[in-house]
């Protein structure tokens, strides 16, 4: 028997009608530095008309790719909204690629029309004449354009072009499995790999985010996302704000401790995502400043393992919610969310969330039981989970139809998944298995360790032994912190090789980068104190 249900098309448009037509006076708000910029959404949903209409006018009339090269703002969210409900394709470009990589990715996706904040104009310039595909380059902001004359491309300013445009566009009907926008991973592990997003997968993703088992999103909201919009559609945070009609508080450029700091206690927001790198310079600069962040409800945190330390502080001194959230561009990219009564619950990476299925994979492709025990590498599946990547016929990262995250852990009955590391990050140590992660989120938790990463290196015993980099703020000798850890951890994993080091390396997006210190290592260059 056939349903009366409609397919009704599941679309950004449809989202952008509801969160910009019956929540017209809540607003997105962007910090200036030194102020705000305000926006109510009934002028938004006129504003992506405008842009729509000003793409359409540069010859964007099908599926062209238009790149964005933005912090989190309102023309990025204009452009969000307007590319897709136009038919088009939103590429978010990661800013913080190296260059050769961007212009990688540029060209790989055939970027058509370029849309750049004013502030990045400087870093764009000298990968531009790169970006083959190309043809017109839209200037938000007060910029000088000098540097970017020599690429040859049409250089546009963002408002005259909007000015000129009509603020109504006749929005076409898009079909949801039609590509609205792609994101490209940011290889921490490999090259960057595209992921193409639909309107059906970002309008469901954008449903499960507002689902109380994710962030519980509502109209009451104020939404900041710290985490970038040119990664991982900012954790689906935009889209869901509008399906919501919670307004939206943009940093931009400012993500420096006393910036965040400044705007949550004047713009009042109540939920804000950011990787725990973020949130520990926000937690300094809060206790030297004695910070209000009472507006926050709740903060989901990820991308790199959450330490445990950091959660309790901030919620014992600041009384500020933290719940770590698991997920990966492939995974559009929220996938679990760890609620919980207990601590025991809330360390976890998080709860799978209705639609996205996991399960565990040993050696030999077996897959293990969830039973809160058994280690292997996660595989996850579910409509906004990508089952390819664009333009490449690799396909050793799916497996019968579930992504191979790299992520290797535990995962329960009751779908807690509880990583333990990336695949290759693991410490094999004589055939056991030692986990980098809770090494390092066993050190952030001694009072004067600052950051700790922790990386196998060669050992003729064991095979591979761990070392534990350290950036101290205070003193502790080696003795000490062995001490503590081994309260905390296994005798056999503590670490006998230490090194102390002003900063870990981190990737374009935060993270910490353990294949620099590996090479770092390699070639000599960390002084190692052996215990
Ligand atoms: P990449 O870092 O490969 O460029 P993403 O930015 O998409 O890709 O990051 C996804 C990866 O980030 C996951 O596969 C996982 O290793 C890591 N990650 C994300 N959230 C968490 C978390 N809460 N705990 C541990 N690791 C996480």
């Amino acid at each position: 028997m056939r349903s009366t249900m409609p397919d009704f098309p599941l679309t950004i448009a449809s989202i952008m009608r509801h969160g910009t037509g019956l929540f017209g006076d809540h607003e997105v708000v962007t910090y200036t530095g030194d102020g705000y910029h305000r926006l109510p959404y009934r002028e938004l949903a006129r504003e992506a008309a405008r842009l729509a209409g000003a793409l359409r006018g540069l010859g964007v009339d099908g599926d062209q790719r238009v790149a964005t090269f933005c912090w989190n703002n309102t023309t990025h969210l204009t452009a969000y909204l307007a590319v897709p409900s136009m038919g088009a394709v939103l590429h978010t470009l990661n800013i913080r690629l190296f260059p050769e990589q961007v212009a990688y990715i540029a060209n790989h996706a055939e970027d058509d029309v370029l849309i750049v904040d004013a502030s990045l104009v400087p870093l764009l310039a000298p990968i531009l004449p790169e970006m083959k595909n190309v043809r017109h380059v839209i200037i938000s902001g007060e910029a000088d354009t000098g540097p970017l004359l020599s690429a040859g491309k049409d250089l546009h300013d963002y408002r005259t072009l909007l000015d000129a445009a009509s603020d109504g566009f006749d929005w076409p009907e898009v079909d949801e499995r039609a590509a609205a926008s792609m994101c490209y991973t940011s290889g921490t592990t490999g090259n960057p790999k595209g992921v193409v997003y639909s309107h059906r997968s970002a309008y469901l993703h954008s449903m499960s985010v507002c689902t109380a088992n994710a962030m519980g999103l509502s109209a009451g909201d104020r939404v900041l996302p710290i985490v970038p919009m040119f990664h991982a559609n900012a954790w689906g945070l935009p889209y869901a704000a509008l399906m919501a009609g919670a307004s939206l508080v943009m940093p931009d450029r400012f993500l420096q401790g006393e910036h965040l700091a400044r705007v949550i206690a004047e713009e009042r927001p109540t939920v804000s995502g950011a990787v725990p790198t973020i949130w520990g310079d926000l937690l300094r600069h809060a206790r030297q400043h004695g910070s209000d962040l009472s507006s926050l409800r709740l903060v989901p945190c990820g991308g790199s393992a959450v330490p445990e330390s950091l959660m309790r502080a901030l919620e014992t001194e600041f009384g500020v919610h933290v719940v770590q959230a698991w997920g990966m561009t492939e995974t559009s990219p929220l996938a679990t969310v760890a609620h919980g009564d207990s601590w025991d619950l809330r360390v976890t990476q998080g709860r799978l969330l209705a639609g996205v299925e996991g399960r565990l994979v040993g050696g030999g492709d077996t897959v293990l039981d969830a039973d809160g025990v058994s280690v292997g590498e996660l595989e996850v599946r579910g409509p906004w989970v990508t089952g390819s990547y664009h333009l490449d016929e690799d396909t050793s990262r799916f497996h019968d139809g579930w992504l191979r995250t790299g992520d290797v852990g535990k995962l329960d009955a009751r779908g807690y998944v509880t990583l333990t590391d990336r695949a290759k990050d693991v410490i094999k140590s004589g055939g056991e298995w030692i986990s980098s992660v809770e090494l390092e989120n066993a050190l952030m938790g001694h009072p004067a360790v600052v950051e700790a990463a922790v990386i196998g290196v060669p050992d003729e015993r064991w095979g591979e032994r761990p070392l534990a980099c350290v950036v101290l703020d205070g003193t502790a000798g080696v003795a000490e912190l062995r001490e503590f850890l081994s309260a905390r951890v296994a005798r056999w994993q503590l670490p006998e090789r230490w090194a102390f080091i002003d900063a870990v390396p981190k990737t374009s997006v935060g993270k910490f980068a353990k294949r620099a210190l590996r090479e770092m290592h390699a070639r000599g260059e960390l002084t190692i104190v052996e215990s």
